[in-house]
């Protein structure tokens, strides 16, 4: 006989917990299954301002405050000898001035504990195998740690696995991203760096000397670490050989600013890869079932959109699954996938643009009008959801005409 559960989310990474804690805190009772043991690497250190909303309104905002990460101010772009400074406080929409620049090995751990502090239940080293929703409620099949199974009856799951994307591959719903296969390499250094000549507060996206569609980020956190990363299409890669290490190294030494920043870094920790990240899916929500996070789409790390929208996702579904689950009337596609959307497409549009060039030519033009500058801050902020911004409401026409201004 399964075990009769109420909301059962899978993982607990941001989008996962996030849920749980919104929902815990409306009265429903909800458990989370969580494949690895926590604390665990993951990659997504820099956030975006607007995630800090769904950080208060899942009551967590004290704890992620008290924790002492690394404050995040703004973003620097650089490209050659090019330099452009995006401050958060100089923004179009209203809302969070900063945000944070996080371990997520810590800052998982700390959404996962106050979840639980919220009265989810959190069970570690359990995966969800198998899932059946052709009966009157959702059946999932766990496997524990030791190898055994079990099946346990929800009244709905959110499948929020991440790049596990488990629904999405049990019920056939995966897609083809329309962006390429892209590559990254990174790793953690101890950095080293003259404080003297950076701020730590500021993200840098910086653009590989000689071609644009590559591109290094490099995220400070508060302890003398950083996150160091590239990104590439794999054939880039393939044409600098196969040892990662080297490439890696070789990459830092071919951009002048990273080599001089980072010359007395010491680089500590094994250069992990990760490939094909891009992904999509049919459909954002079925019978018994929403995904979120990753587990629908990702797009691309370029502008650390990923964990927002994974919380801008669990917000908008503890929304409707609230009121489904007190008998109310909800429509998914319109209360939870289409305004979801809304800011997926503008980051779409923005990403796109990224690799296409035009955007570069936006963020790097030395004389921008104010006004446009904190319309484009906003949306580097996160606040893409935000409709009274001009780039969001209209962002692909508009970024066009903007770009052929700027590239002009
Ligand atoms: C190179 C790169 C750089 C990035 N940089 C940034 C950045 O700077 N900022 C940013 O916001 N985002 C960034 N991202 C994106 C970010 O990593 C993700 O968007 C974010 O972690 C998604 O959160 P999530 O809650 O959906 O999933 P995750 O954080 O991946 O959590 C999913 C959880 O589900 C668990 N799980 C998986 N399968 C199962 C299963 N079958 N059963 C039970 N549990 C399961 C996993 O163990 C995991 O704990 C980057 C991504 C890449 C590829």
């Amino acid at each position: 006989m399964a075990e009769q559960g109420n909301v059962i989310i899978i993982g607990a990474g941001p989008a996962g917990t996030v849920a749980a804690a919104l929902l815990q805190n409306r009265g429903h009772r909800v458990t989370i299954i969580e494949r690895d043991a926590f604390p665990r690497f993951s990659i997504g250190e820099s956030l975006l301002p607007q995630c800090m909303e769904f950080i208060q309104q899942a009551g967590m905002l004290d704890a992620v405050k008290a924790a002492g990460f690394q404050l995040k101010s703004g973003a620097v772009f650089i490209d050659n000898d090019k330099y452009s400074d995006f401050c958060f406080s100089d923004k179009f929409s209203k809302g969070f001035d900063s945000t944070f620049q996080v371990q997520r090995d810590q800052f998982d751990l700390l959404l996962a504990n106050e979840a639980q502090r919220m009265g989810a239940e959190i069970r570690w080293r359990q995966e969800l195998i198998a899932a059946d929703f052709s009966g009157e409620k959702p059946l999932l099949t766990i496997k524990q740690a030791n190898g055994k199974s079990y099946q346990i009856e929800a009244s709905f799951v959110l499948d929020a696995s991440g790049f596990g994307r488990v629904l999405p591959r049990l019920l056939h719903l995966e897609k083809k991203s329309e962006f390429p296969d892209r590559q990254s390499l990174f790793t953690h250094i101890e950095d080293r760096i003259d404080s003297a000549q950076y701020d730590r507060n500021k993200i840098r996206i910086i653009v590989h000397p000689e071609h644009r569609d590559v591109w290094y980020w490099l995220i400070p956190f508060s302890n003398g670490r950083s996150s160091i990363g590239v990104v590439a299409e794999p054939g880039f890669f393939q044409t600098l050989g196969s040892d990662h290490r080297q490439i890696f190294q070789l990459l830092i030494k071919q951009e002048s600013s990273l080599a001089s920043l980072l010359k007395n870094a010491v680089f500590d920790r094994k250069i992990n890869n990760i490939n094909g990240y891009s992904a999509d899916v049919t459909t954002l929500h079925g019978d018994g079932f929403a995904l979120l996070g990753n587990a629908g789409e990702f797009l691309d790390p370029v502008f650390s959109s990923g964990v927002t929208i994974a919380m801008k996702s669990a917000s908008l579904a503890a929304d409707v699954l609230d009121r489904q689950l007190n008998q109310q009337k909800v429509n998914w596609q319109k209360e939870f996938a289409d305004p979801l959307q809304v800011g997926v497409e503008t980051f779409r549009t923005f990403v796109t643009a990224w690799y296409e060039g035009g955007l570069q030519d936006v963020v790097f033009y030395g004389q921008q009008q104010a006004n446009i500058k904190q319309m484009i801050c906003s949306i580097l902020a996160g606040y893409v959801w935000d409709e009274e911004n001009p780039y969001v409401k209209n962002s692909r026409p508009r970024l066009s005409t903007l770009a052929e201004l700027c590239k002009e």
